[in-house]
């Protein structure tokens, strides 16, 4: 049997075409995609029934490491390559039954849209990255980069009790649809210096937190200057493969500065994400600015790229 699969041949070259669709593996299950992001309760002994509304989750984690032993899923280096499915911009998805052990497929209540379950997966590494830095009450917090992710760090860090959050973007239009999101201040660059805007904007003293959500060496370098002494800046964005940022080690050293990498979620931690998702009182809405069909994958690209869209979801089987 045939179905419709978005396949990458290279940079810039995504062809969605018909594809044999997947075959079930004895232990595992078919899962037919009604609602995928466009980027990137314990249920392991539950039988799947045909017509089930279930979430898949991406990551890969083996559970027998140390490190997800201890709790860091995140860091687990003992992936097996086909856990994750074969591939989520397409009509259906092989689920070995090995990921369904693992704890890797969730169930989507009645009264929740397949759309916005699909936030449950761009949701876990904010959600993991503003637990783990304890964004909380009465901070004041920078981000750079208005794309959808710093869109979810801002409506998460207000939900945390943030006091102040501070975005930082290039872009106009992104900046302007950030501040749905709880933003108090924006900060465009190509028109001011960020780092003298958020030092006005905290009467000099620096923001508490400041993470870097965008692919630039340069945001990563002015980062530090814009967050207090005894501060946590984060590089969660990553930046083009190789390339290094030149960063003032004798400010951090003086300032007493935290700095923190920050790349994916441990389990418990996605699996909270997704329970935010789901949750009613959280606005998914606003976060889906289009939803289209898998035929339409590219001009999804182009929306996201621009800036004009702030989430991108395609449904396969429109
Ligand atoms: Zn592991």
């Amino acid at each position: 049997m045939k179905m419709k699969a978005a396949m990458m041949y290279g940079p810039n070259d995504i062809r969605v075409e018909m594809v044999e669709r997947p075959s079930c593996p004895i232990d595992g299950l078919v899962l037919k995609i009604m609602a995928v992001g466009l980027c990137g309760s314990d249920i392991r002994n539950l039988t799947y029934q045909i017509g089930d509304r279930l979430f898949l989750f991406p990551g890969t984690y083996c559970m027998e490491c140390d490190d997800c032993i201890s709790g860091h899923s995140e860091n687990c280096t003992n992936v097996e390559k086909d856990l994750a499915g074969t591939g989520g911009f397409a009509q259906y998805v092989a689920v070995s039954g090995r990921k369904i052990q693992l704890g890797g497929i969730y169930h989507i209540p009645e009264d929740v849209t397949f759309e916005a379950a699909s936030l449950g997966e761009p949701l876990t590494s904010v959600y993991a990255c503003l637990e783990n830095i304890r964004v909380g009450y009465g901070d004041t917090l920078v981000i750079i980069g208005a794309g959808p992710i710093g869109c979810f760090m801002a409506q998460l860090a207000k939900l945390r009790g943030a006091q102040t959050v501070i975005m930082v973007d290039i872009n106009e239009k992104r900046l302007e649809m950030s501040r749905e999101f709880g933003v108090d201040h924006l900060v465009n660059s190509a028109e001011k210096d960020p780092i003298e805007a958020v030092n006005q904007l905290t009467g000099r003293l620096g923001a508490d937190k400041v993470i870097s959500a965008n692919p630039s060496n340069a945001a990563q370098a002015q980062s530090i200057f814009m967050v207090k002494k005894g501060g946590i800046v984060v590089f969660f964005g990553g930046v083009p493969k190789g390339s290094l940022t030149e960063i003032d080690t004798n400010y951090i050293h003086y300032s007493n500065i935290w700095i923190k990498g920050h790349f994916g979620a441990s389990y418990i931690q996605s699996k909270r994400a997704y329970e935010l998702a789901i949750d009613k009182n959280f606005p998914s809405h606003k976060f889906i600015t289009h939803k289209l069909p898998l035929d339409k994958i590219n001009d999804g690209i182009e929306l996201t790229r621009s800036g004009e869209a702030i989430k991108v979801v395609l449904l396969p089987q429109d």
